[in-house]
């Protein structure tokens, strides 16, 4: 609806701040008990290495089907899990999970495969964080070199000093940090030395879209010889065709995610999946 200057106008916005302010109080209200209610599940999205065409590793993506509120994704709940503080008990209960299911994995697969989890600023606010992932891996014989922390961003350049010594921490434990969704944000690359990262993921704005890639070769190229230069690892997502999967392993990118090898889906597909990854056509 358009928005009139003067006073209905004004009084128009304030309604609908009102009602979006309602509709974070609903789905914080449900948020709170959809752990416990069994609401939360995973799917699973593989990482194939580019050079060998082999699954690497999944990425677990967070879903919530609410009985209240039907699908809800986590662009709208993951910030009102955060703001609320749920994400604290939710993170854990995602790395539980994947772990659990990382041992069917590797069984399925006959071989060590990665675990990449998303993990918000506020978890690495958290200096019990470290102790705790590791009782959890310690828990189901994984490794921390076996599961990879997805961050954005914007964390980085948090002056906190709370959060620094946290992702410190983590990485000297040999957990594997991943700086999510890169180019979106500030991209200062000052702040790419002061971490040691393991692994930059290119943004999927530069590589889905029928121009993207060609747009932003130069863009992409660059980000690619920066990380091999500083010793990381690259994922480029959202790789939907064939001409894209060239074209970034042309440019040497890593690791390849994207609709083209897998949508997320569920563990019991991707089980299958893994061992025959050209039968891919056959997920919804
Ligand atoms: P992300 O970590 O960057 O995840 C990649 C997103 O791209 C996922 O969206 C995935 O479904 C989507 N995607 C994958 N392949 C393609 C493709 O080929 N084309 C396009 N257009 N998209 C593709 P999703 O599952 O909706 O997740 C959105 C974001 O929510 C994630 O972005 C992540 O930041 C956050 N998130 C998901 N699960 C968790 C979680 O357990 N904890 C936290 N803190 N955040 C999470
Ligand atoms: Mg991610
Ligand atoms: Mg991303
Ligand atoms: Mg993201």
């Amino acid at each position: 609806a358009a928005k009139t200057q003067g006073h209905n106008g004004h009084r128009f916005y304030s309604e609908e701040m009102e009602a979006q302010a309602r509709q974070r109080a609903i789905l914080k209200t449900l948020l709170l008990s959809a752990q416990t209610r069994g609401e939360l599940y995973l799917l699973y999205q593989p990482i194939c290495d580019l050079a060998t065409g082999t699954v690497a590793g999944v990425e677990a993506l967070l879903r919530w089907r609410s009985p209240e509120l039907g699908e809800v994704l986590p662009s709208e709940f993951i910030t009102v899990a955060e703001e609320s503080g749920a994400i604290d008990v939710i993170g854990m209960w995602v790395a539980e999970q994947v772990l659990k299911d990382l041992c069917q994995l590797e069984q399925r697969a006959g071989r060590a495969l990665t675990m990449s989890i998303n993990v918000s600023a506020r978890q690495l606010r958290d200096p019990g964080l470290p102790d705790r992932l590791d009782a959890l891996l310690r828990q189901y014989g994984q490794e921390p070199s076996q599961l990879k922390l997805e961050i954005t961003e914007s964390l980085l350049i948090v002056e906190s000093d709370n959060e620094h010594s946290v992702l410190k921490d983590l990485a000297a434990r040999g957990y594997q940090l991943v700086l999510d969704d890169f180019g979106t944000g500030y991209s200062a690359l000052g702040y790419l030395q002061k971490y040691p990262l393991h692994t930059i993921k290119i943004d999927k704005s530069f590589i889905s879209g029928d121009s993207s890639l060609v747009s932003n070769t130069s863009l992409v190229k660059s980000i690619v010889f920066m990380a091999n230069t500083m010793g990381m690892k690259t994922v480029a997502e959202g790789i939907e065709s064939p001409d894209q999967e060239t074209f970034v392993a042309a440019l040497g990118c890593s690791y390849g995610q994207g609709f083209l090898y897998s949508p997320p889906a569920p563990l019991d597909q991707i089980l299958n999946w893994i061992t025959q990854p050209e039968a891919s056509d056959s997920l919804p």
